[in-house]
């Protein structure tokens, strides 16, 4: 009689049909109790869900305000419709909804915390900055949605201009991954750093500026801070050192510190070395205010000769009418004209026409603004407004 186990190869054949077999049992079954599920969604929730597919969002609120039953396959319908609300500036609706939500019992853990969230950004749309932040708050405490909720307090923060509060949930957002976000951390240190030096505190605003640094080494502002705190503590080597970095990171933003780095200078008595310094840094990127700048210095070291040379051979590189009405300046005083010679004529229409601000521009938005922003006040975007018009290079 034949033993059992000489059929063992093909039994080992059997077991992937098997298994094949099992599978699609389970899918069967999954199936069947998908449409059980199904069954069990109230008459109710269809006809609210037809409201809000037909445009009918008044008639759908009572319907889905009803509904006894809310569950992880229906809680998707009550979130979009409150969320139609709210985009359409029905704040209490939204926010009827999503309370509505939150004291259904049936709710899981993971779908309270959402309803929560949702709560937290009906209030925040409405103004209602403190009942927002409480609800964030919970969100965090709930372990669910933690980094949308700390982004939507970072909101509120800069809304509220609370830069302390702003770089404790920025931090927080950096710690759980989000490393984009290093450079708008170094914009709330400035910021904070700015409160110390108005309040006369120059060494908490080091202090700030530093956290600036450590964050993002190339922050502009920042290293401005440091030029102008160092002026502050009158520490000129250190300002000087500060400035020829702003030059090898972005010399656009230069005249912004020109009044720092010709005080530094002069402080340390090197005046003639700032002129070469400046006629460097021009070579490498003209600026109008920079070129008026060693205009005024060669007028005070130098004598009106040496800078008429100088803005002759600045207008045959870079015509401009800055330097015209600069060049028709000196000339009327070297030669005295007349008070109503040609030249004072010409000298008065030019001096009309000259630009005398340095104009800046948003990189995102194009606002452009006669002072510098570090946030855009029109789209808001921090770090992207530039130094424009007196930037020839960038003109040209
Ligand atoms: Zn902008």
């Amino acid at each position: 009689m034949e033993d059992i186990f000489s059929y063992w190869p093909w039994l080992l054949l059997l077991l992937p049909v098997a298994y094949l077999l099992g599978w699609l049992k389970g899918i069967s079954f999954k199936k069947a109790e998908s449409s059980n599920s199904s069954n069990s969604l109230s008459s109710d929730y269809f006809k609210g869900l037809n409201y809000l597919l037909s445009d009918q969002q008044e008639r759908a609120l009572p319907v889905f305000l009803h509904l006894v039953q809310v569950d992880n396959e229906t809680i998707d319908t009550h979130l979009a419709l409150a969320t139609i609300y709210r985009r359409s500036g029905n704040y209490d609706k939204a926010i009827e909804v999503h309370q509505n939500l939150i004291a259904k019992p049936s709710l899981s853990a993971k779908y309270r915390s959402k309803a929560l969230l949702e709560l937290g950004r009906d209030y925040l749309a409405a103004g209602l900055f403190d009942r927002a932040e409480g609800l964030f708050n919970d969100v965090i405490k709930n372990g669910f949605y933690e980094q949308q909720a700390r982004q939507y307090m970072l909101d509120i923060y800069q809304q509220e201009k609370e830069w302390s509060e702003a770089v404790k949930v920025t931090r927080s957002l950096i710690q759980n991954g989000d490393s984009t976000l290093r450079s708008l951390i170094a914009q709330f240190y400035c910021e904070i750093s700015d409160q110390y030096f108005k309040k006369g505190n120059i060494k908490q605003a080091e202090v700030a500026a530093k956290d600036a640094l450590s964050y993002d080494s190339d922050c502009i502002r920042a290293i401005i801070v440091r030029v102008q705190n160092a002026v502050a503590l009158r520490k000129f080597k250190d300002a000087i050192k500060f400035i020829k970095r702003i030059e090898q990171t972005d010399s656009r933003y230069f005249p912004v510190i020109l009044p720092y780095c010709i005080e530094s200078y002069r402080e340390l008595g090197k005046l003639n070395e700032l002129i070469d310094y400046l006629k460097s840094v021009e070579s490498h990127h003209a600026n109008l205010s920079l070129m008026q700048g060693i205009v005024n210095l060669l007028v005070e070291v130098k004598g009106e000769e040496a800078a008429l040379i100088y803005i002759q051979k600045q207008l045959v590189l870079r015509p401009n009418i800055n330097g015209l009405a600069s060049f028709i300046e000196l000339m009327n005083k070297q030669d005295n004209f007349a008070e109503n010679s040609h030249f004072q004529k010409l000298q008065k229409a030019v001096e009309h026409i000259r630009q005398k601000n340095d104009l800046y521009q948003c990189n995102k938005c194009g606002y452009t603004s006669g002072t510098l922003n570090w946030q855009c006040p029109s789209c808001l975007v921090w770090g992207e407004i530039k130094p424009l018009i007196g930037d020839m290079n960038a003109k040209n």
